[in-house]
């Protein structure tokens, strides 16, 4: 018998996410044909600007450690941006800190603000990582529902039905990975006034806040007017928009005490993010060939989408899914394919790539397996061939039903 582990892991499991993506590596390294619709990574190279900063910051010589909480050009840069996606509002640079990926972002902002016996609300279905970081402070994941009707968002409702004396947060994800789907507004601003009136800390994962199909970028809580915003981490980073996943660079703005707390916990954990990639970085925020350049990635990104929206919907129109807004996520349901023996997001995924070679993620990895997620950070030829093998799969379920 192995020696046991920490308390603090006792309910860790490996990213379903990750471990997707590995093994399609594996398998397409092996030689095998597999298609990659799994990872929610943009399948574009960084632009050049950024990534020419990167090697100029190393030829530079700017190898050395960077400030704990980020070089001042990049949170000013990102400030910045911030201020002008919410109509010029004031954002303070100082109380931004970068971080290695915005994983580590929501990390910090957790670890400082959770703890034993206190409850975290985390609608769902939800990505990944949330529960098992709430874990690892030692608070309890609430997950709570969201409405089918309604894009699998929740309301005030649903949050007051799943509130306890004991909640202190709640995780926010808009443009939502795994649904595509983007909160209004009104929306967030409903969420943001019960959060106030229940004491409750809002950590709002924008991460995909640009890759938006509405105008402009998503609403935000940077949209709400400051007394909204006393209890809030606003979670941001260069991975998604900016093509930039392995940069890993993310950023968290909050209120100071809360900034002193994750700066002083990262720098008894990784001291700072990368600093080369802090300056790719400092220069993907600022640089508007930069700038121009996220807009044709989110114009390619939303080009995809209508054509996947539009062959599900004429191909197999009985099949539920959540109408994408935002993100490059598409989320399907499976179990009503057929009546008898529904099929699980699990069962349908295995068969994908066993009998297909293409690989998704079942929803099991979001807390609902009654669903799939596609990731259409692909060509648009392989999102077309995909496209044929996933429809073809859902024909041969449905007519099994029929036999
Ligand atoms: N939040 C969401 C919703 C994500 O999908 C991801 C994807 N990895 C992250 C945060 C973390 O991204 P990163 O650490 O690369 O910034
Ligand atoms: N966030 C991406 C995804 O959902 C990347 C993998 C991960 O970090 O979870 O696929």
């Amino acid at each position: 018998m192995p020696d046991p582990l920490s308390l603090n892991v006792q309910h860790l499991k490996a990213s379903e996410t990750v471990a997707i993506s590995n093994e399609a590596k594996r398998r397409k390294a092996a030689g095998e044909d597999v298609l990659d619709l799994g990872v929610g990574e943009p399948d574009f190279d960084t632009p050049g600007p950024a990534a020419q900063a990167g090697v100029q910051a190393i030829q530079r010589g700017l190898t050395r450690y960077p400030p704990n909480v980020g070089i001042a050009e990049l949170r000013a840069g990102i400030a910045r941006q911030l201020s002008v996606m919410s109509g010029g509002r004031a954002v303070n640079a100082d109380n931004i800190v970068i971080s290695s990926g915005s994983k580590q972002s929501i990390f910090n902002a957790c670890f400082t603000l959770f703890g034993p016996k206190e409850r975290v609300l985390i609608p769902s279905p939800a990505w990944v990582s949330y529960p098992q970081i709430v874990h690892l402070t030692r608070a309890e994941p609430v997950l709570v529902p969201g409405d089918p009707e309604w894009g699998l968002k929740v309301s005030v409702r649903d949050l007051d039905r799943a509130s306890h004396k004991l909640t202190r947060g709640i995780i926010l994800c808009s443009p939502c990975n795994p649904t595509g789907a983007v909160y209004t507004l009104a929306e967030l601003k409903a969420i943001a006034e019960w959060a106030r009136s229940n004491d409750v800390w809002i950590i709002s994962d924008e991460i995909y806040r640009r890759i938006n199909y509405g105008p402009g970028p998503a609403p935000s809580l940077l949209d709400l007017p400051d007394e909204l915003l006393e209890r809030t981490v606003i979670i941001y980073g260069a991975s998604k928009a900016y093509a930039m996943t392995g940069w890993r660079i993310g950023a968290a703005l909050a209120p100071p005490h809360l900034v002193k707390a994750m700066a002083a916990l990262q720098s008894h954990t990784t001291t700072g993010a990368n600093h080369p990639a802090q300056w790719a970085a400092a220069t993907a925020f600022t640089d508007d060939r930069v700038d121009a350049e996220v807009g044709r990635m989110v114009n390619a990104f939303r080009r995809r989408r209508d054509y996947l929206v539009d062959r599900f919907r004429s191909e197999v129109p009985g099949i539920e899914f959540v109408e994408p807004h935002g993100a490059f996520y598409f989320f399907f349901r499976v179990d009503g394919i057929r009546d008898s023996d529904p099929v699980t997001g699990q069962s349908f995924c295995e068969q994908l790539m066993n009998q297909e070679g293409v690989a998704l993620v079942p929803g099991a990895a979001f807390a609902d397996d009654r669903w799939v997620r596609l990731s259409y950070s692909v060509s648009d030829g392989e999102l077309e061939k995909a496209l044929d093998k996933i429809l073809r799969l859902i024909r041969r379920l449905a007519s099994a039903r029929a036999a």
